[in-house]
Order: structure tokens, then sequence, then C-alpha cells
């Protein structure tokens, strides 16, 4: 057995049922993703547009793609039709963007909103009050394509544990505040996607039912 598909078959093993396991295949070639195919992963995250257009002809069509990086307005109508989730819907702009293509396209867009509440300043997503203001505005409901299915985040990069757990809780507190807030009446929101390779059992402790795992399926990254 190759090592890709040992990974994934012990992750198996390891995640439990309910939570779903997306393969972050970002910087690696078609070849890696075809050994977890054949180990029978299916659903597979990319972070950069160009990179997720060019392996997406060379591998089979039941792939369920996620796009899980910064998306710039100008290349999401690339992705319309392509991708079963947007994971990183990191400002309200970018939302109205999305809809919009995804109308003019025809299709529903899924996304979840990038929740930021890890120390570091590079990264993208909405603040927890932000998000909060933007479903008490309930300017959801003017979205005609689009279907917000719940949030995404990433914990702090650093080896507190602590302070990973905390990021995880606030992360999850806020996805359960907007998902049990029966005046919203909000239909399949029912994902919070957090964890990665060296976080994931945190994250599924704390009620993740996506982990997004690379580097533990995939080896390191050349950048
Ligand atoms: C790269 C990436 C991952 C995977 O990280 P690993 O540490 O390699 O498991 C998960 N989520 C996002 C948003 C990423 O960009």
């Amino acid at each position: 057995m190759s090592r890709i598909a040992e990974a994934i078959e012990e992750l198996r093993r390891e995640i439990p049922s309910g939570v779903e396991l997306v393969a972050v295949s970002k910087f690696h070639p078609a070849e890696a993703i075809e050994e977890a195919y054949a180990a029978g992963q299916r659903r597979f995250g990319e972070s950069r547009v160009q990179e997720l257009l060019r392996k997406q002809p060379l591998l089979p069509a039941d792939i369920e793609w996620h796009f899980i990086g910064h998306l710039q307005t100008n290349k999401v109508r690339q992705l319309m039709g392509r991708v079963a989730l947007i994971e990183s819907v990191d400002t309200e702009h970018l939302l109205d963007v999305i809809d919009s293509e995804a109308r003019h396209a025809g299709v529903t867009a899924r996304v979840l909103m990038q929740l930021h509440v890890a120390r570091e300043e590079t990264k993208f997503g909405f603040s927890p009050d932000e998000l909060l203001a933007y479903f008490a505005s309930r300017r959801f409901e003017r979205l005609q394509a689009t279907h917000i299915c719940g949030v995404m985040g990433m914990a702090s990069n650093t080896d507190d544990a602590d302070r990973v757990r905390a990021d995880f809780r606030r992360i999850a507190d806020v996805y359960r505040t907007i998902r049990d807030d029966a005046s919203l009446a909000l239909r399949g929101f029912d994902t919070l996607s957090m964890g990665m390779s060296g976080d994931w059992p945190t994250a599924v402790e704390e009620g993740a039912t996506l982990v997004r795992v690379g580097t533990r399926i995939f080896g390191e990254r050349d950048y």
C-alpha cells in the first residue's frame, strides 16, 4: 500500500463517524491525488484557482473539490460549477460577487464563512462580531444563488495547546450561536470546518464536522 493510502486509512480509523475528511492536496501533483482516490478518498481541498483548474481535468469527475484559500473576486467566475464548497468566504463583498456569478452561471454556490480568531494578523476572515452582525442584519436574505452551509476557521499557529483549544471553542461558539438562532431560520447551516494535520483531534473534540488535512496525508509541501 502506498504511504498516502496508508495515511488515508489511518485517518479513517481515527476520525469519528459523522466527521468528514477533506484531503488538502495543494502543491501536490495529480498523481498524489490519484493515490488517495484509489484509497477511496473523494473530497479534496485546493487553495489556488489556477492550480485547481489545472489538476481538475486530469482527475476523476466524481471528486468533490473544496476551495480553501483566499479567493480574489476576479477569479470567482472560474470556480462556478466546478467546486462543491467554497470554504473561505472572508468578506461580504466576496460573498456578493459569488452570488452574482452563481446567478449568471445558473448554479447554486455552496459556501462557508471564514472566521478569524487566531492571533496572526495575516489571516483572512470575519471577526466573530462582524460575522454575528452580518447575520443579525439579515443581509444573507438577499442572496439568490448562494447557500451558506456553515463556518470555517483556523486556530492560532502555536504549540500552546490551551490556546488552540480556546480558538476552536470560540469558532464553534460563533457557529452554534448562528445555527441555533431560530429567528434566522437558516436551513442547511450544519458544517463546522476546523482542524488541520497538527490540531484536528482538538477541533473534533470542540465540534468540527469537517477537518482539512494535508501534510499528514501527502507529506510536506514544496512551496
Ligand atoms: C493548507 C491548509 C490546510 C492543511 O494544512 P496541513 O497542516 O497541511 O494539514 C488546511 N486548511 C487550510 C485553509 C489550508 O490552507
